[in-house]
């Protein structure tokens, strides 16, 4: 059985079925990544498993036991929030010790599992300070280390680099992916950031609307969503998705027959453009954007798609340029009229 267990959970705000009958399996040490478009309920699902909100209906197994009714304090998770919510009258230690204190653990293994945990954050030489003297990655790693010593059952993390900078951002998702692999405790992270679900996540939950789209691996959603919805949600920029019939005869030919009507989707990568060639795409560039490493190409065609193509080198195009666009179709996805993925 899964060590964390959703099944049919659901949740009312009012009316309004912000959760409507999620069933989820996570095994023990799985880090879990929520994402999906703001609303679709991302925040909720993770603030029920947190016992922060109730549970309308459904069921929340725990390591065998039925968590559903639990208060958060009984169900042994911890949660680190994008406002890392310490407190800011007390020293780093004291926040980092405050639940054990509390749980009236032995003075002298407090101060081991804090001293432990802050070597592991690079905390130690900051014990003593308060949180209004520390940066804001600092802080978020004070607010982690409150969570570790606990040594509770699930990590629960809500977007907590999103009040971060970038560079920041990047230094401490390189951090908690290691914290994981040397702790390996079982994870559910709440993200905006593509970068950070495909970096982190064994698993990748795709929330729409209150349910689940997709569930698994970063890398089979990047190459087997199952519909168009994940298609354009995983991968920056986003896949190309374009009405067949706005493309040219050749290209329509090539698709599977459940497609009729529906559309042909590409990744940036698998579209390439030349300055001329015997292709039948032709098309205008509107825009190039030259990011060192590479290059996103952005063109129109005559027939009204649009396209946009990564290339891992410099080129000499520009704006207004007539290019000729090399479809891969071998490593094109195909939609039916509904979204839904065309096997071929
Ligand atoms: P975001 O990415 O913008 O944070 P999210 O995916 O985390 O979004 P939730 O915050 O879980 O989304 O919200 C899901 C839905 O439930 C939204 O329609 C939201 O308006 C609604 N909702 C969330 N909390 C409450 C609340 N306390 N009262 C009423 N409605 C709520």
């Amino acid at each position: 059985m899964a060590y964390l267990q959703l099944r049919g959970i659901e949740k009312f705000f009012g009316e309004h079925r912000a959760i409507k009958g999620i069933d989820l399996s996570i095994q023990q040490g799985e880090f879990i990544v929520f994402v999906g478009p703001s609303g679709c309920g991302k925040s909720t699902l993770l603030r029920l498993i947190a016992g922060l909100e109730q549970i309308d209906g459904g069921t929340l197994m725990l390591d065998g036991r039925d968590i559903t009714d639990q208060p958060s304090s009984k169900r042994d998770l911890a949660m680190v929030f994008q406002s890392y919510a310490l407190y800011p009258h007390m020293s780093v230690y004291e926040n980092m010790s405050f639940a054990l204190k509390l749980a009236k653990v032995d003075p002298a293994i407090v101060r081991e599992k804090v001293e432990r945990a802050a070597a592991i954050l690079n905390l130690t030489t900051y014990l003593e300070r308060t949180p209004k003297d520390l940066s804001g990655g600092q802080r978020q790693r004070v607010a982690i280390g409150r969570a570790i010593v606990r040594a509770p059952k699930v990590f629960l993390f809500d977007e907590p680099l999103s009040n971060l900078d970038a560079a920041l951002r990047g230094q401490t998702r390189v951090e908690i992916a290691k914290l994981h692999r040397d702790l390996g405790a079982t994870t559910i992270y709440v993200t905006h950031d593509q970068v950070e679900a495909m970096t982190l996540a064994d698993r990748v939950v795709v929330l729409r609307d209150g349910l689940i789209e997709q569930v698994g691996t970063p890398l089979e959603l990047y190459d087997r969503p199952a519909n168009q919805f994940v298609a354009q949600f995983i991968g920056t920029p986003q896949m190309n998705v374009v009405p067949l019939q706005k493309l040219p005869a050749p290209v329509q030919q090539q698709a599977p027959a459940g497609a009729a009507g529906g559309c042909i989707g590409l990744r940036p990568e698998n579209v390439a453009v030349r300055g001329t060639g015997a292709t039948p795409v032709g098309g205008q560039v509107d825009l190039v954007e030259a990011l060192g490493a590479e290059t996103l190409i952005y063109v129109s065609t005559p027939g009204g798609a649009q396209f946009v193509s990564r290339q891992n080198e410099r080129t000499g195009l520009r704006a207004g340029d007539a290019v000729s666009l090399d479809i891969d179709a071998s490593q094109a996805h195909w939609f039916d009229q509904a979204g839904r993925v065309v096997a071929e």
